[in-house]
Formats: C-alpha cells, sequence, structure tokens
C-alpha cells in the first residue's frame, strides 16, 4: 500500500514522524529539516480528507515525563508548516478522546513517545547483568504490545516517515504496525525516498564506487566499514579514525584521538583491503593544534609524525588532494562522517575539500548520497546540499540500510 493509492477520506491517519529536532535554551527550534521532511505525507493526508495523528520522539528522555522533551514546545511551528491549527495530547497513552473527536482536515500531535519506556521497550532501573534481567525484558516487551496497541487505537491507518528510528523496533516505528491489516499500513513519501537512495547505491552500483567514513571513532562504524569493503572499489577512513590507524601502524600521534583497543582491527581493516582489492585511503599529512580549540595554532605535519602536545584535528593538503584525485572519477559516491572537527570553523577544510569534490563529481554523473547527522551539518554549512544527488535524515539508520540489513521500521509496513 502507497500513500497516493490509499483513500484517506474520513479516516483517521496515525503517521510516525521524526521531529526529533535541535532546541535552543529557550525551547526554540534552531533547524527545521526534520519537519519539513514529513511535510508532503502530512499535507497529501490532510488534502485528501483525512485527519492527523501526529507522533514523534524527541531527545532521550528515558522513559520519564520531562519537560525540556516536550513535543508541545513545537506545536506551534508545526501548525505553521502545516497552515493548520495543530491540537496538543498532553499524554500519549491516553488520548483516545482527543482523537476520537478529529474531524477531517484536523491535526492532533501527540506528547514525546519516549516519556514512556514502552516506547523503546527496554527495562527502566535494571542492569543488563542482573539476574532478573531477562524476566523483566520479557515483561516490557508484553508492555511495549498493550502501548502499541493503544496508540493504534486512535486510528484506521497506520504511516511510518521517520527513517531516522527506522532501524529500531519501537512502538510506534514498528511494534504498531501489528494492529493493522496489510491494506492498512504503509510507508510516507520521505521513507520511500530514503528507501530508494540506498536502493540507488545498492542495487545498481555504477562505478567505481568511492565511500568516504570519517567522524571521531572507529568502533562505532566498524559494521559498516567491513560491509563496504565488499562493495566498494574505493574507501576513505578520514577524520579522527586517520589517528588510530597512524598509531597501528608504528606512527607517532602526539595528542591525536586514538582507540588503543582497536589498533588490531585497524590492522585487520587493512589487511582485507588489501586481500579484496580495495584502494583504501587514509590522511597522510593532517592539521595538528596545540590544543582542542578553534582558535589553537596550527602546523602541518604527517599524520604518522604528530609531535607530543599536538592533536590532529583535520586533514593536511595532500590527504585533501589524495581524496579528491578518488572521489572525482567516482559514478557512486557514500559520504558520512567528516574529515576533521568541522565544528571549529578553522578545521573544516578537509570536509569542504570532500564535499566539493562531491560536488564535482556530481555535475560529472555520479549519484552521491550524504547521510548521519555531522555530514549533513557538513554540507548544510557550506551551502551545498542541494547540490548533492540525496541527502538521507538517517544516520544509523542508512548505514544499517546499506550494511544490507532489514530495517525493523520498514520490515513492518511491507
Ligand atoms: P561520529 O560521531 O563518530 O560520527 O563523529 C563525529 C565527530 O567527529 C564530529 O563532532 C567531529 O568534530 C569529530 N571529529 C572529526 N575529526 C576529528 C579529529 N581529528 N579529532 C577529534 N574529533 C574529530
Amino acid at each position: 500500500m502507497k500513500i497516493d493509492n490509499y483513500d484517506f477520506a474520513g479516516k483517521k491517519a496515525i503517521v510516525r514522524v521524526d521531529f526529533n529536532v535541535p532546541l535552543d535554551e529557550n525551547g526554540k527550534i534552531t533547524d527545521d529539516t526534520r519537519i519539513r521532511g514529513a511535510l508532503p505525507t502530512l499535507k497529501a493526508i490532510l488534502e485528501r480528507g483525512g485527519s492527523l495523528i501526529i507522533m514523534s520522539h524527541m531527545g532521550k528522555p528515558k522513559g520519564k515525563v520531562n519537560p525540556k522533551y516536550s513535543l508541545s514546545q513545537i506545536k506551534d511551528d508545526v501548525a505553521k508548516a502545516l497552515g493548520c491549527d495543530v491540537k496538543f495530547a498532553p499524554d500519549c497513552a491516553n488520548a483516545e478522546e482527543a482523537a476520537a473527536s478529529l474531524k477531517p482536515g484536523e491535526v492532533l500531535l501527540l506528547e514525546n513517545l519516549r516519556f514512556y519506556p514502552e516506547e523503546e521497550g527496554k527495562p527502566v532501573g535494571i542492569d543488563k547483568e542482573d539476574p532478573a534481567y531477562d524476566a523483566a525484558k520479557k515483561e516490557m516487551k508484553e508492555r511495549q504490545k498493550e502501548f502499541a496497541k493503544k496508540l493504534a487505537s486512535y486510528a484506521n491507518v497506520y504511516v511510518n516517515d521517520a527513517f531516522g528510528t527506522a532501524h529500531r523496533k519501537h512502538a510506534s516505528t514498528a511494534v504498531i504496525a501489528d494492529s493493522f491489516s496489510s491494506d492498512d499500513k504503509m510507508l510516507g513519501y520521505l521513507m520511500e525516498k530514503e528507501v530508494q537512495a540506498v536502493d540507488n547505491i545498492l542495487s545498481d552500483i555504477k562505478r567505481p564506487f568511492t565511500a568516504i567514513m570519517g567522524g571521531s571513532k572507529v568502533s562505532t562504524k566498524i559494521g559498516i566499514i567491513e560491509n563496504l569493503m565488499d562493495k566498494v572499489d574505493n574507501l576513505i577512513l578520514c577524520g579522527g579514525m586517520t589517528y588510530t590507524f597512524a598509531k597501528a601502524q608504528g606512527g607517532k600521534i602526539g595528542d591525536s584521538i586514538c582507540e588503543d583497543d582497536k589498533l588490531e582491527l585497524a590492522l585487520d581493516i587493512i589487511k582485507k583491503a588489501n586481500e579484496k582489492g580495495v584502494n583504501l585511503v587514509l590522511g597522510t599529512d593532517c592539521v595538528a593544534a596545540d590544543s582542542f580549540s578553534n582558535d589553537a595554532k596550527t602546523q602541518i605535519c604527517s599524520a604518522n609524525d604528530i609531535p607530543d602536545g599536538w592533536e590532529g584535528l583535520d586533514a593536511g593538503p595532500k590527504t585533501c588532494e589524495a581524496f579528491r584525485e578518488v572521489i572525482l572519477p567516482a559514478k557512486t559516491i557514500l559520504w558520512n562522517g567528516p574529515a576533521g572537527v568541522f565544528e571549529f570553523d578553522n578545521f573544516t577544510t578537509g570536509s569542504r575539500a570532500i564535499a566539493d569534490a562531491i560536488v564535482e563529481a556530481t555535475n560529472n554523473g555520479a549519484f552521491s548520497l550524504v547521510g548521519g547527522g555531522d555530514s549533513v551539518a557538513c554540507v548544510n554549512k557550506f551551502g551545498l546540499a542541494d547540490q548533492v544527488s540525496y541527502v538521507s535524515t538517517g544516520g544509523g539508520a542508512l548505514l544499517e540500510a546499506i550494511e544490507g540489513k532489514v530495517l525493523p521500521g520498514v520490515a513492518a509496513v511491507k
């Protein structure tokens, strides 16, 4: 079932969106990309005579009510974006009356789903090592089913448009779907687009395929790095990971970020790349700083020979050139994770070089997919978001999809 061929007239649609937007200290939205991302689905349902029950999480309230994460703070922004009034249900698990009174064209926003531990379905206040943990987990899974049934009872049809949480089997992203027949559940437009973008990358890979993985740690990216090794021609590993690789190969990395327990893993990745014929590109030089700050003193040095008291915070000029060389001829490009501490304006050069090369390759016909909060923040910062083929709203979900894992949020409605 798809949005376009479903008759929403007179129906109540419960839509899982990702309104996990960043707020400033006054509760004002600082980036409304995620709200804008959900608008096509929400507007289509309203225009076609449906009413909307919108549900989302925000932040990590860990199963407790916390006004800091209340979705009431964004109600007016959602109303403005939709161009109509939005009612608010202050308790997502007790909204049956508010939902029942909705008329076609009306909108109800539910309070943060994660104010209930049932949303994530993880037992709270009990350690994994505790002998009673398994029983607590089982009990919580039962409570999660009941919670999901309650949400489902508000509506006739379920739409999942929250790609950012599609890799989680939560009450609102997956379990809820069990309460709807296959004709009454579907993906929203944003989800469809995201799934399509991953499909574009995986189903018909135009070569060369260059993946660029950056960010601070190897440990959080190891699954995708190993998986990509079977698919890509070139694999650029950059950002803080550079120094774990440099140290593993006997380099001197000063005070640079490093995962000492991942040195073996780094050597293993190098070996696997060799065995599989993947061109692994690691930084050779770097911009080293005498402190972790935008105003630090800097020097260009070898990534394998950084003086004590200095740390590599950005890719050096030779490295940028090497990245550019493998990105430019690519026909398929995936970018996840910055090449330096791009939050500091003085350490954006590596990430900028990558973004510029991706834009150039895209202009030459490559399909480029940029995903994960930080790389998306980079292309936004550089004003280049509309010059790549696709900017994904998913971080973890995108990587898991590219790893070939079935996303519970997608599987539940398909
Ligand atoms: P991750 O959460 O692992 O994707 O990493 C993203 C973060 O990595 C960003 O906040 C960057 O500032 C940080 N990062 C990138 N390069 C470095 C580096 N050389 N040293 C420390 N942090 C870095």
